[in-house]
């Protein structure tokens, strides 16, 4: 099996039918970028930068930044790469920034929150990644936007220091794409007032469902509630692809979900864009996507969304993709 895969490795991610949608990786380190090579990804969907940050005494310099960033999209020579900016709270932690006890973290002071009350943290990051924009493919993406104002704020931080950086004479890229994470319930749902302002939409299901089934995504006793496949969630997912099509734009989904074998079909049948998974899911997604029809898929479209559990909705796509 290994051996068919390896087959698929330079060739593109084509369903059954002739419809083309992008296998990406989510790195955590320019080493990882290698392993995304050798395993056939066609971008970097999800570059999670908090690795900078964590297990050292002090942030990460602006120069050190922008050393990892240039790399990673050197290494992968003009293929798209989505940076998330930083990512911390939650259950992520850093000892030197000293943030505040919370009752409930994954609530609380974290990632877009942290980083529009922390300018000093967050333009460095953002200077970074605008001087690195000129070496590769970059996207930018922030983290847990749950309302257009975090959206605008955060982009108009980063078009000042953009500004700052062609005054002092550096080269910026034109043409980098600024997206948001879409992991809160609340942007899925005004998702077509978002597509309307952003570039592109990557789905965070790992935070989504958590946020939408009210489940802590950590919490055992509770992970029975923790439901990819529950029609809220497929609801949601529809409404941002649906949304941002509308406004042709495109939809990645970096969470778990986008490498697991079962939401494939569902998700390419609701028209999702490109999935970003871990390395080495890739060459199996993309085996598994030439056998599947797209447009049948779509045609299930209805059905799936008025279901009633996750239960239904996994029996009925185990028969139809059998
Ligand atoms: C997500 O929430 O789905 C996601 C990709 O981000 P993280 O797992 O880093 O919270
Ligand atoms: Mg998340």
């Amino acid at each position: 099996q290994k051996q068919e895969w390896a087959k698929l490795k330079n060739e593109p991610t084509l369903s059954a039918d002739g419809e083309q949608v992008e296998l990406a990786a989510n790195i955590g380190t320019p080493d990882d970028v290698i392993g995304v090579l050798d395993n056939g990804g066609e971008g970097v969907g999800l570059y999670r930068t908090e690795f900078l940050y964590m297990g050292k005494s002090q942030l990460p310099t602006e120069e050190e930044q922008f050393t990892a960033y240039k790399s990673v999209l050197e290494q992968m020579d003009g293929k798209p790469v989505v940076v998330r900016t930083l990512d911390i709270g939650g259950d992520k932690e850093l000892n030197y920034l000293d943030l505040p006890n919370e009752l409930n973290p994954f609530l609380g002071f974290r990632a877009i929150r942290f980083c529009l009350e922390n300018e000093q943290v967050f333009r460095p990051q953002l200077r970074a990644l605008l001087r690195a924009s000129v070496y590769g493919n970059l996207k930018i993406m922030f983290p847990m936007i749950a309302t257009l104002e975090e959206f605008r704020q955060a982009k108009a931080i980063l078009m000042d220091e953009k500004e700052a950086l062609l005054q002092e004479g550096k080269e910026v890229s034109d043409h980098i794409e600024i997206g948001i994470m879409v992991e809160i319930p609340s942007t899925a749902v005004i998702a077509k007032q978002f597509a309307k302002e952003v570039d592109f939409f990557s789905i965070g299901t790992n935070d989504l469902i958590q946020y939408t089934m009210a489940a802590d995504r950590m919490n055992e006793q509770v992970s029975y509630l923790y439901q990819p496949y529950h029609p809220a969630i497929l609801n949601l997912i529809n409404n941002v692809i649906e949304a941002a099509h509308s406004e042709d734009k495109w939809v990645g989904m970096c969470g778990e979900m986008a490498g697991d074998a079962i939401a494939i079909p569902i998700l390419l049948g609701l028209g999702l864009d490109e999935f970003s998974m871990s390395a080495t899911s890739i060459l199996p997604a993309r085996t598994q996507i030439r056998e599947l029809d797209k447009g049948k898929l779509a045609s299930y479209k209805d059905q799936l969304l008025s279901m009633s559990t996750a239960e239904e909705v996994v029996q009925f796509i185990k028969e139809k993709t059998e």
